[in-house]
Parts: C-alpha cells; structure tokens; sequence
C-alpha cells in the first residue's frame, strides 16, 4: 500500500481519540497499511492463482470419485470491515481433468482477500475453480463466523454462519449431495467453527 493509507490511519487514530504522536502509536499506520496490503490483496488481479491441471486418466486409472478438501479462511465482512472467518468443505468430481489440490485453499485466499459476504465468497470460489477445470460436478459449504455478530450488535458468540454452493452432480444426484452433506455434517458436529 502507500503513503495514504498510512495517512488514512492516522486520520483514523485522531478520530477515535488517539495521539497518533505517542510511542506505541508511531509505527501503527505503516503496520497496519503492511497488513492492508496482504489482507486485501484479492483487489489485485496478478494475485489470481493459476490452477495446475492434470489429465484423468493420463496414467491410465480414469478417477470417477468425489475429491475432498477442507480447510480454514479468514475474511472481512463488507458491512462492518471486520473479520469472518472459518471452516471450507470443498469437494468435486473431476472430468477430463484433476486439479492440484494445494490450489483450492490458494483460491479460497484470493477471493477470501478482499471485503466480501460469505453468500458471494462461496460463488467467487465455486465460479473460479469451475470456469478452470469444467468438473462432472462441484460443491463447496462455508461455516463461519461474523465478529460483528459476536463483538458488536446482538453480540451473539460462538455463533455461525453456514452457505454452500452445490453444482452439477452435487445439485442433480441426490445421493452424491447426500455423500457430501453428510461429510460436512459429521465434521461440524464435532468441530462447529
Ligand atoms: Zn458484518
């Protein structure tokens, strides 16, 4: 980032009644233009991650299954510019091509670096990996949860907040919804976000 969000800092500092002059303060604004920079760095589009691809089958065994991945993200809520953050089950089914699996949580950090609502992330990521490995079928759940549900407001804590985006066979074959559901499911019982 740059010297204006430095500045944007320290304008933010006075107007919550702080000195930015006093010591612990001095070198707040360049830390945290620094964290800005990572945090959002989803605006910059040289960030896209590249999926690498394979092709199924390529070594003669053609994979016809349900590949899943799970990890945690962090995110800024658009409304209120605070944190939400959590749990992703990511799952699909590949067609002509298999993707590098390191790829999908690069792929939930960009979209997850910006500000965003977890309606709109669970697409952003589902539309990315879609659009770049044409799969028989895609799915991914987000559970979550929203610091201003917990910090500020009703201050609920400890609750989440869960979307998914289900294509392909997920949306048309009951059963293979059904697999993943109930996979996310046994994992939320025991871990809830
Ligand atoms: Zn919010």
């Amino acid at each position: 980032m740059n010297k204006n969000s430095e500045q944007i800092v320290i304008d933010f500092l006075k107007s919550i009644g702080e000195d930015p002059n006093r010591a612990g303060l001095i070198d707040t604004p360049k830390r945290i233009s620094k964290m800005w920079k990572e945090v959002f760095s989803g605006y910059d589009e040289n960030n896209r991650p590249k999926i690498t691809l394979f092709d199924n089958g390529a070594d003669g065994v053609e994979y016809k299954q349900m590949v899943i991945d799970t990890g945690y993200f962090f995110s800024h809520c658009e409304h209120h510019g605070v944190p939400f953050f959590g749990t992703y089950y990511f799952a699909y089914i590949p067609g002509k091509k298999v993707m590098g699996l390191s790829k999908v949580s690069r792929v939930v950090d960009y979209h997850s670096s910006k500000l965003q609502i977890q309606e709109r992330l669970v697409k952003d990521i589902v539309d990315h990996i879609e659009n770049d490995i044409n799969p028989k079928g895609i799915a991914l759940v987000i559970n979550a949860r929203h610091l201003c549900k917990e910090m500020r407001g009703v201050k609920k804590i400890n609750s989440s907040m869960t979307t998914s985006e289900l294509r392909g066979a997920f949306y048309d074959d009951s059963r293979t919804r059904q697999e993943f559901l109930g996979f996310v499911n046994s994992r939320l019982t025991t871990n809830p976000a």
